[in-house]
């Protein structure tokens, strides 16, 4: 574990971003202000430990839309398709709302050129729920690609939009913007990746080059606190993926003077709190 000389700097922008705070204060309020029982369709956020409290308050998960239901259903900070708004209120249940207003920008966009003809080529990860609800604003022209090999096998749109998935990389975006530039020019790219998810990037791989270790906090299965331990590791310095304090151990800090601490933006701030705490009684 650390020595007493050891520096800590978390990074500012550790946390929740603005559409996660919004989505679980709506979730925490819900059951007082809503028809019970409250439901999420899917879990709320890649965070199991706040899931929990949310269980813990009465709000269950729904992965299977059913084709009845009682109560409130509440669409996450990711959004979905139309098509599975419209269908959430033909089985019957109330619907909150808490698709982050950044996300709801994206699908106005696809929309909009959907209806023009435009084919819309999405940068992102097929399987993720903003992509998948991105997807159902493409109409029959939805395109997805996390690869520029993928981007490649795509046939030449006569008119196309690109946008990417609100938490992608904003340097292989880039690279998707030189492509594009390259290959078909006239495609009109929209820059869409979130403002909070470019910083935490970019301050990521400053205060990676600033320390010896990254702790990179938030749930496993969350794309963004994935991708802010690649930018770790492309810097050649060590990133070290963790969901609470229980999974630090002695070999993370050997030969390390400073520890960077970052988080993903489901990562709510007394997991933070509590994993720096643990770092400092164990200096
Ligand atoms: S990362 Fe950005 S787009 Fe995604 S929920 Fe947070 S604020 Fe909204």
């Amino acid at each position: 574990m650390p020595k007493n000389s050891m520096k800590i700097i978390v990074a500012q922008t550790a946390g929740f971003c603005m559409g996660v705070q919004r989505a679980v204060e709506l979730a925490l309020e819900a059951p007082d202000k809503h028809l019970n029982p409250i439901h999420t369709f899917g879990p709320l956020i890649h965070n199991p430990q706040v899931l929990n409290v949310l269980k813990q308050k009465g709000v269950t998960v729904i992965e299977k839309m059913p084709e009845q239901g009682t109560g409130t259903m509440m669409i996450r900070a990711h959004g979905v398709a139309p098509h599975a708004k419209a269908q959430i209120r033909k089985a019957g249940f109330e619907i909150i709302d808490a698709t982050c207003p950044r996300v709801t920008k994206v699908h106005s966009i696809i929309k909009k050129y959907a209806q023009q003809g435009f084919a819309t080529i999405l940068w992102g990860e097929a399987d993720h729920p903003e992509v998948i609800g991105l997807l159902g604003c493409a109409g029959n022209k939805g395109f997805v690609a996390d690869t520029i090999d993928k981007l490649r096998t795509l046939p030449s749109f006569e008119k196309a939009i690109i946008v990417a998935q609100t938490t992608q990389n904003t340097r292989s975006y880039a690279e998707v913007e030189r492509w594009a530039e390259q290959k078909h020019p006239h495609y009109k790219i929209f820059n869409t990746i979130c403002d909070s998810t470019a910083k935490r990037q970019a301050e990521v791989k400053q205060l990676a080059m600033e320390v010896d270790v990254v702790i990179v906090i938030g749930g496993h299965n969350s794309g963004n606190t994935q991708r802010l331990a690649e930018i770790v590791k492309e810097t050649g310095k060590s990133a070290y993926h963790v969901e609470t304090a229980k999974e630090l151990n002695a070999e993370m800090f050997e030969d390390a003077s400073s520890i960077g601490i970052c988080a993903g933006a489901s990562t709510p701030h007394w997991i933070i709190d509590h994993i720096c705490e643990t770092l400092k009684h164990k200096l």
